[in-house]
């Protein structure tokens, strides 16, 4: 019970990886396949949970049973633990279900004391090997045992090694190492009042408990938390034969990788040590050398220095790689030419490795594609997707914002877009918040930072479909536009200083930091293909004009859920006239306004129905809060009264009229195309003629037109009263009946609750859950990021609704609305397109809601294909 030898027949040995740990568990099968592994037995991990639950000794009974287990390895290898003449030493080390690499504590060479030193001197006729020997164990023991800093043993080698004219630890004579054993042993005595054990079996209890209590060490609870992982899996303990790769120089340590875990090519990739033990390969105190090269340098590696070993540690490579299905990380020792594998697990990897990977293999016939799927982590995609900082290059972080559209940018501070001049340069653009005005700026600028506003505000919404990087509500950061400069605390930065921000973590950072660009091979689309093949749920893209249509459909999008049509007037040559059909009180003019309008987006929407290519479009009709689009500075102001045939002061009047307390809660969405019906009117005649241009070339079209922020059925009874009269009017001036689909956004909870009355007259239902968060919980979604912050902090939310769909009560609200909608309209198509359609997290909701598809920004598009794939192959809910 509780402790299994190597030799043990294990049934089923898959299932006893939760006792044993992938270590213990990987070991045996590699004996089993006739690896050479040294012997070992292993400490079940339930062990480890009633250690630290209940007591601080390890009974007598499993004691006899480690004996028991100790008793077979000295048999079988003719060596005695604790015997000076045949000196058998053990490494001790921790090994979960789930791997934590170096998270816990390892204990290396246990089973020594000055006389079993002496007799490994003997035994081995190797002095100098018996002594680096010990004074690696006394290290071990100090710190990992004893909890003595690092530090104190480090110092004391490095004197003796300063003193003895030596860099590496591996050129310390004899007597240097006796001078640094006889200083460990001390210092041990003074740190603890206790020297070593001498029973060797003390040293082995005192060993066990210690990696037992690592368990609950600070950075193993950190990892777990971090990784989601349960605190009460606990674990278990490999306690393995040492074999030693610092006997002489026909000795050496190594880890390798069965594939390159940066790249994914398919070659060995890895380092080794000459005359070292596996600590002075990770602890970086040596410079380590390639275990194969294609380069020049050959010389010194293993391929070259022991040729037979590394053509049999390849052929244990390849099989241990075909047997896993998997690239492994393996770990091995050659103790005076002989080779022994102490570890084998799946390896870390790249994204960009595990894609190369994943499609190499199946490719290979060695895994199929359920399995390459589910070896990709959706999240690590975003790195692919867009630029990040280079993880090498150390960051001093200024201050953090919200993290509003992923990705890295660098460039010179800009703080109005008008100083956004030289096409050549690169250019954050600093805003207290942006508005339509921004919009050049904001198309030039690489990266966008504000100072105010939440996730769902104007800057994040635009960007996020720029896919550019943008750090939002930025609150610690005072713009100063007269001086211009803005401030940190007591730190002042100019206009045209450099900055970093991270989209991704909200970090803002001083000077031009490295990046890594984003790239996306071949292998990447082939993976993508295989998740739409594997995935239930329609993905469709938020984009506002024919180049984001293009770039959503190359990242796999089934078609377009929302296009944003105010955005389509972003554009100083566009805005005016937007401006001019609000604003202008003679017909004529308005008239004139609406005319253009309608070229305008005639136009625009040809090229939309042309790069969708008969994939569903759903247009939105115009959805403004007013104040983003009304002229702010005087320039605009004196051209929008020319366009109005207006005094300035006139329509400095209009622009206050217009000014609304709530603007995100005013005069918007629908209620403009009500009130002021010509607008809307020629949006609606714009889709149907460009339809028809399109539709005569012989080009598929699939047009969607989409009614925002409804509330009642009355107002989507009047809106389709003017798409049904231009609908006629089209089919009675060129003989073709355009088919068409009709849809709403339920943004409102008015509209979610009269969702069986509105259903009947639409054919799908869009969820805005941008608007829908904002009005559920009355938060207004340009205001509160700083309520929400705050609201994070006290811990009386656990998550910002705007980033994450609240399920329990937004999401309560959509299935309602879903559900009574279905009742009346068995065909009715449900979906949402708030910034949570781009946010894998909702995925499970969606399908467990029945939803058909979800709608995001063109660059969140794979991610939410291969998460809703690798949720669905999972089946993790
Ligand atoms: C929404 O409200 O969720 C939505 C998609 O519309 P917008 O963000 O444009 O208000
Ligand atoms: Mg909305």
């Amino acid at each position: 019970m509780f402790i299994y030898h190597f030799q043990d027949q294990l049934d089923n040995i898959e299932s006893k990886v939760p006792f044993l740990g992938n270590k213990g568990v990987n070991l045996i099968k590699m004996k089993a396949m006739g690896i050479p592994v040294p012997d070992c037995f292993v400490i079940d991990s339930r062990l480890c949970g009633i250690y630290l639950k209940d007591s601080s000794s390890i009974s007598i009974e499993i004691l006899d049973s480690i004996k028991s287990a100790i008793k077979k390895i000295e048999l079988s290898s003719g060596l005695k633990f604790g015997s000076p003449e045949k000196p058998l030493l053990f490494s001790v080390r921790s090994g979960s279900q789930i791997s934590m690499p170096g998270m816990m504590d390892t204990v290396l060479n246990l089973g020594m004391n000055d006389k079993i030193a002496d007799g490994l001197a003997k035994y081995t006729n190797n002095k100098r090997f018996a002594l680096d020997t010990y004074r690696r164990f006394l290290q071990m023991y100090g710190n990992v045992i004893k909890n003595i800093p690092h530090y104190i043993f480090d110092n004391i080698l490095h004197n003796i090694k300063h003193k003895a004219g030596v860099v590496l630890d591996s050129s310390l004579d004899i007597e240097s190492l006796m001078l640094v054993i006889s200083k460990f042993k001390n210092a041990i005595y003074n740190n603890t009042g206790n020297k070593i054990p001498e029973d060797v079996y003390e040293q082995l209890t005192e060993a066990i408990k210690a990696v037992f209590k690592s368990w609950n060490n600070a950075r193993a609870i950190k990892y777990r938390e971090i990784k989601n992982i349960p605190d009460n899996i606990y674990t278990a303990i490999t306690i393995q034969m040492m074999v030693y790769g610092n006997i002489n120089n026909n000795s050496a340590t190594g880890v390798l990788f069965s594939r390159n875990p940066a790249t994914g090519e398919k070659s060995i990739f890895g380092e080794y040590l000459l005359n070292a033990q596996g600590e002075d390969v990770v602890a970086g105190t040596r410079d380590t050398i390639p275990i194969t090269s294609s380069s020049n340098d050959r010389k010194n590696t293993l391929e070259y220095v022991m040729p037979n070993v590394f053509s049999q540690l390849k052929q244990i490579t390849n099989k241990l790689e075909a047997y896993y299905k998997d690239m492994q990380d393996i770990e091995f020792t050659i103790q005076d030419g002989k080779l022994y594998i102490l570890q084998t697990r799946s390896g870390k990897r790249s994204i960009n490795a595990a894609i190369k990977i994943a499609v190499d293999m199946v490719m290979e016939g060695l895994i199929n594609k359920t399995k390459a799927l589910t070896s990709i982590e959706p999240k690590d995609l975003d790195s692919i997707l867009h630029p990040v900082l280079d993880q090498k290059v150390k960051k001093n972080v200024l201050c953090t914002g919200l993290a509003a559209s992923p990705g890295a940018a660098c460039g010179k501070i800009a703080l109005s877009s008008k100083n956004i001049s030289n096409p050549n340069e690169n250019y954050i653009l600093v805003r207290k918040e942006t508005s339509p005005e921004d919009i050049e700026g904001m198309n030039i600028a690489c990266g966008i930072l504000t100072t105010r506003g939440g996730v769902t505000s104007h800057a994040a919404v635009v960007t996020r479909g720029m896919g550019k990087p943008c750090v939002c509500g930025a609150s610690s950061i005072i713009i100063n536009q007269s001086e211009k400069y803005l401030s940190i605390g007591e730190l002042k930065i100019k206009e045209g200083d450099t900055i970093t921000i991270d989209g991704s973590t909200g970090e803002i950072m001083l000077d031009a930091i490295k990046m890594v660009q984003p790239q996306l091979s071949e292998n990447f689309f082939i993976l993508l293909q295989w998740a739409k093949e594997n995935s239930q749920l329609k993905v469709y893209a938020n984009a506002d004009s024919a180049h984001d249509i293009s770039v959503a459909l190359k990242m796999g999008a089934d078609g377009i859920g929302l296009c944003r049509t105010e955005h389509m007037f972003f554009a100083s040559d566009r805005i005016p006239y937007l401006r001019q059909a609000i604003i202008a009180k003679e017909e004529s003019l308005q008239k004139l306004a609406n005319a253009k309008i309608l070229s305008i987006q005639k136009e625009d929407f040809c090229k939309m129905f042309k790069a969708a290519n008969g994939k569903p479009l759903n247009i939105r009709l115009l959805d403004p809060p007013l104040h983003e689009f009304m002229p702010k500075d005087q320039e605009g102001i004196d051209n929008l009264a020319v366009l109005c045939n207006e005094s300035v002061q006139k329509i400095n009047i209009k622009i206050d009229a217009l000014q609304e307390s709530n603007p995100m809660l005013g005069n918007r969405g629908c209620r403009l195309g009500i009130l002021n019906p010509s607008i809307y009117i020629t949006q609606i005649n714009a889709i149907f003629e460009a339809a028809i241009i399109v539709y005569k070339e012989g080009i598929s079209i699939n047009p969607g037109i989409m009614i925002p922020l409804i509330s009642t059925e009355h107002e989507v009874l009047t809106i389709l009263a003017y798409i049904n009269e231009a609908h006629a009017n089209i089919k009675n001036k060129y003989g073709i009946d355009i088919k068409h689909r009709i849809g709403v956004m339920i943004e409102l909870p008015r509209a979610a609750l009269k969702a069986s009355k509105i259903a009947p007259l639409v054919d799908f239902f869009s969820f805005g859950t941008n608007d829908l968060t904002q009005t559920v919980y009355g938060f207004s979604r340009d205001d509160t990021a700083e309520t929400v912050k705050k609201y994070l902090e006290f811990n009386i939310m656990d998550f910002n609704p705007f980033i994450k769909l609240d399920e329990d009560g937004v999401g309560a609200l959509i299935t309602m609305a879903a559900e009574n909608g279905w009742l009346t309209n068995h065909n009715l198509e449900v979906g949402i397109c708030g910034e949570h359609g781009g946010n894998s997290e909702t995925i499970e909701f969606l399908i467990k809601n029945r939803m058909h598809y979800t709608s995001c920004s063109p660059y969140r598009i794979p991610i939410m294909i291969i998460s809703t794939a690798v949720k669905i192959l999972k089946k993790n809910w």
